[in-house]
């Protein structure tokens, strides 16, 4: 209609697309780079027990630690890989540093990975994971493997790589719970162990409950784990922990943390539980 209209709107579109497409081979090049120069760093984020706030494990969430720009977050080359096709190489990356780390944590604890729709269309994607926990020593069901609703579009792969992972032992999550469009069918049709609620729906002061609540209820109907990310307040933990969230996230409790930092907090920890003990 542009190009009808003999506005030059059509040509300036197409320079646009052009512009931007340029724009993600540039990226994709240097995000590329990055990965086979090791600049990728894993963070993890201590997940814990509601009301008391024991740890139970940690999520996984990548960096970019840019010689430039310093600690470069998800949120500005997550969509890069993911239009490129590097999540593939990054995302399985990522499952390999993650588990590796979490082997050496004590006891039981558990880590969760962030994995796209485009890795779970991979045909092989659950041989990816196994040879991660092969190499790390992490027994499956100490891994959960975060999932967001794009995965029900699917495609691919995906239905039978879910089940593949199911059968491995490891445990998947729904991440972002209640923020896609079709979050109950998907329960329906996608077994999980977990949904985690997406930070949106955790109310401020004063603020309501009702979402919050709905998802809990859900949660308990389905026989599935409750979490609540983006606790920032007390408050906000104890009111998620009144309406039955099992676990919970957030800068209240910890900050993602370097893999250095999640070891020294552990040991703390460790070390109050054994100065707690009885001694004979
Ligand atoms: P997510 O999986 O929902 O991760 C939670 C995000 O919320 C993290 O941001 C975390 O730092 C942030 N967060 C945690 N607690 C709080 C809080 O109390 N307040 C606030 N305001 N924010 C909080 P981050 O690390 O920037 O990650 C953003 C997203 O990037 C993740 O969302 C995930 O979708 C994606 N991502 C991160 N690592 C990976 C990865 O290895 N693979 C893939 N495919 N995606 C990843
Ligand atoms: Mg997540
Ligand atoms: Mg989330
Ligand atoms: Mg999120």
């Amino acid at each position: 209609a542009a190009k009808e209209r003999g506005d030059g709107g059509y040509e300036r579109y197409r320079a646009g697309m052009e512009a931007r497409g340029a724009e993600l081979n540039r990226r994709a090049a240097a995000l590329r780079t990055a990965i086979l120069d090791d600049q990728m760093v894993v963070f993890f984020q201590p997940v814990v027990t509601l009301p008391d706030g024991r740890i139970t494990g940690a999520e996984a969430l990548v960096r970019w630690q840019h010689p430039a720009d310093g600690l470069v977050g998800p949120g500005a080359f997550i969509e890069t890989a993911e239009r490129s096709g590097l999540i593939v190489t990054l995302g399985a990356w990522v499952l390999r540093a993650a588990t590796r780390e979490a082997a050496t944590w004590p006891g039981e604890l558990t880590v969760s990975v962030n994995v796209s729709a485009r890795q779970l269309r991979e045909a092989g994607f659950p041989e990816v994971v196994a040879a991660a926990l092969r190499d790390s020593g992490l027994p499956p069901h100490r891994l959960t493997v975060e999932i967001t609703e794009s995965v029900a579009v699917g495609g691919g792969a995906t239905a039978e790589n879910l089940q593949g992972l199911r059968d491995l032992g490891v445990r998947l999550s729904l991440d972002d719970f209640g923020t896609g469009a079709s979050t109950l069918s998907l329960l329906a049709t996608c077994p999980v162990h977990q949904i985690k609620l997406d930070r949106s729906f955790v109310p401020e002061s004063g603020g309501s409950v009702a979402i919050a609540d709905a998802v809990a209820q859900m949660a308990r109907a389905f026989a599935v784990q409750a979490v609540a990310e983006g606790i920032e307040t007390a408050e906000q933990a104890t009111r998620m922990a009144a309406l039955g969230y099992d676990r919970a996230q957030g800068f209240h409790f910890a900050r993602p943390m370097s893999a250095a930092d999640m070891q020294a907090r552990l040991n703390q920890n460790l070390a109050q539980v054994q100065s707690l003990a009885p001694t004979d």
